[in-house]
């Protein structure tokens, strides 16, 4: 039987390349033949936009998913990639947040895991894009996953913050997902002439050598800065349909191979 992989993209900090990597990730994977959806679980909806899925075309968004009006198959849209699906969100998305905190009730950061239940049969795997924060949507997407993987900025205050994700990961799966693993960190933004992206990667290493993705020579893998990558949501495309040969798209296909291989 196909089993589903689910994989929450995280990390409180924004623009961190939380978006960039759940849009090209997914499209990778589908590139390489399985069968993705990509929810967007942020109100800012910049998955939905990236992949040129635009208010227009949409009628229902995953707020009406999580209020129980739709069900998650209702909402899926064919993207312009072969074998990737989407679930779009829209800003109305922050009402879910505000129930969720009127809600006193036990379960409440089990919701999108139901809902994600009904349709893990047609899927290799689910990308989850997440906000900025570590709020109700996050601890839900969390919360039905199998793995978190963690895109960290290379930048002088890029380890910040990382003990606080790595302690609400720890406390959300002894109290609600015990199976939830690293599946690892990515440094993004990378630029090789810069010291201290160097120095980033030398101190994560140092610290969390295990949860790094390695390349085929063995090497930790890196999303390079790049200008195609921050180019190509503009044209609603992911990076392999804008521009597949750039050093933004192999790295993600790359990354895209290492998950297949099972890192
Ligand atoms: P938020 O926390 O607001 O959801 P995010 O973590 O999803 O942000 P992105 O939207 O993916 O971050 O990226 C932030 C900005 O940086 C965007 O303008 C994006 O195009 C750009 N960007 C992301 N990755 C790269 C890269 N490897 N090279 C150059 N620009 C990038
Ligand atoms: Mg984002």
């Amino acid at each position: 039987m196909n089993k589903c992989e689910i994989i929450t993209i995280a990390n409180q900090k924004g623009g961190v390349g939380k978006t960039t990597t759940a849009v090209n990730l997914s499209a990778s994977l589908a590139y390489k033949g399985k069968k993705v959806l990509l929810i967007d679980a942020d109100p800012q909806s910049n998955a939905t936009t990236s992949l040129g899925i635009y208010r227009n075309d949409v009628e229902f968004y995953l707020y009406h998913v999580l209020t129980d009006s739709k069900k998650l198959s209702q909402i899926i849209k064919k993207t312009d990639t072969k074998n990737l699906f989407l679930a779009p969100s829209n800003i109305g998305l922050v009402g879910f947040e505000k129930e969720f905190y009127n809600k006193r009730t036990q379960g409440r950061e089990l919701i999108l895991k139901k809902k994600i239940a009904e349709v893990t049969e047609d899927y290799d795997f689910i990308i989850l894009d997440s906000p900025p924060a570590l709020g109700p949507l996050t601890m839900n997407a969390l919360s039905a996953s199998d793995s978190v993987l963690i895109p960290i900025q290379c930048e002088f205050f890029a380890l910040e913050g990382l003990a606080q994700l790595l302690s609400t990961i720890k406390m959300l799966k002894e109290q609600i997902n015990p199976n939830l693993s690293i599946k690892g960190f990515l440094p993004t933004m990378y630029a090789s002439q810069n010291n201290l992206a160097k120095q980033v990667i030398y101190d994560l290493s140092q610290h969390f050598d295990k949860y790094m993705f390695k390349d085929i020579n063995s090497q930790n893998l890196t999303i390079p800065r790049s200008v195609k990558l921050a180019e190509s949501p503009s044209f609603g495309k992911p990076i392999l349909l804008y521009d597949m040969r750039s050093n933004g798209s192999i790295a993600y296909q790359n990354l895209a191979e290492a998950i297949l291989q099972g890192v």
